[in-house]
């Protein structure tokens, strides 16, 4: 059999339906229809492209309705202990919720976030959940397209609440911040910002901090840890969503403060939906992906192009010796492009 005639395993599995037949199945709550149409917006492949594409736009009018979270905080800090006992305490509330997760390092084999769902046995096996993990393989860019269309197609299907967790370093942070509505770092007491990775720019970003493990000894560090936290949050420029953020404490294994966490994010949607910032944030949003979009297709569209590639070659190699400026280069490969 020759390589081409070999057909993927998902395609082998499932064979493509028409996009009403994902449609349909993902508004009435069909998870086997959810998750395909999760594989195919998650896949590289011109034709699953276009069929995700016609499934995210008639699923689009049935979505924003839930409430985007994005969760993240060093490894080891309890994002999986929190998100699980967050989770069930929402789902006992009668809360549908979705668990995503952007992880451009992912690698499922390797059980790295999410893809080991023994990480949340209890919230993998109740039905009013749905866990995803990252997808894996991909650039940090394909990793938040992929997750922010998952996001709206869990909408279509009546979750009402959405995590998307990340690692708490690298750029993944600035991709989920772009796609939720609240976003909540969790942190630990007695380790230093720097010790924990976190850098200031999000602590800025985020909505709340909740310092997690405040239980047994740890519970006086916690306390004393929120109050510094709280005052050095009055450093930080004014919010332009009107909310100031808020410093909590929880602990994920004996799964308690969970209620304030729940309340302090309602707050923070009364806020800001009174004043206009909810709706402005997620147009926003809509936009900035729409604009990402553009320039990932811009850009792979000139790489693709033979003629472009052929004279990258040469003038890459006149740039190297210092021939040709790093402008000049670019303008001529940009008229190489229009051209072809
Ligand atoms: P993640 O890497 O951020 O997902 O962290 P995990 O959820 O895997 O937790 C890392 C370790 O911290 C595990 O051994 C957990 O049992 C422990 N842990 C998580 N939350 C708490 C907590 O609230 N209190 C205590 N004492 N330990 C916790």
């Amino acid at each position: 059999m020759s390589p081409r005639s070999v057909r993927p395993l998902q395609l082998r599995k499932s064979p493509l339906h028409s996009p009403a037949v994902y449609v349909e199945g993902i508004l009435a709550g069909n998870r086997t229809l959810l998750s395909q149409a999760i594989t195919l917006v998650e896949s590289t492949r011109p034709n699953h492209r276009k069929l995700a594409e016609r499934i995210i736009d008639q699923c689009l009018p049935h979505s924003g309705n839930a409430i985007r979270i994005g969760i993240t905080g060093v490894p080891g800090v309890g994002k999986s202990t929190f998100i699980e006992a967050m989770g069930k305490w929402l789902t006992n509330q009668g809360h549908r919720l979705a668990v995503l997760a952007v992880d451009p390092t992912s690698q499922r084999s390797r059980g790295s976030i999410l893809g080991d769902k023994t990480r949340m046995e209890h919230l993998a096996s109740d039905p009013n959940a749905y866990i995803r993990p990252s997808p894996s393989g991909g650039s940090l860019g394909g990793v938040a397209r992929a997750t922010r269309e998952t996001t709206l197609l869990c909408e279509a299907a009546g979750f009402d609440t959405i995590f998307i967790e990340t690692v708490g370093v690298g750029q993944s942070e600035t991709a989920v911040h772009g796609m939720v509505d609240f976003f909540l770092l969790l942190m630990l007491a007695g380790a230093g910002d720097e010790l924990q990775g976190i850098k200031r720019g999000i602590m800025e970003m985020a909505d709340t901090l909740v310092i997690n493990k405040a239980d047994g000894d740890n519970l006086t560090p916690a306390k004393r840890a929120r109050a510094q936290y709280k005052s050095a949050l009055h450093l930080f420029p004014p919010n332009a969503s009107g909310w100031s953020p808020q410093v909590l404490t929880c602990s994920a294994m004996q799964k308690s403060g969970m209620d304030q966490i729940w309340e302090t994010v309602h707050s923070y949607l009364d806020t800001t939906r009174s004043n206009g910032f909810f709706q402005r944030k997620r147009e926003e949003q809509s936009i900035y992906w729409m604009r990402e979009e553009i320039g990932n297709r811009l850009n792979d569209s000139f790489y693709q192009k033979a003629e472009v590639a052929e004279a990258l070659k040469a003038l890459e190699k006149e740039v190297r010796e210092g021939k040709l400026s790093s402008f000049s280069a670019a303008s001529q490969l940009f008229q190489v492009y229009r051209k072809s």
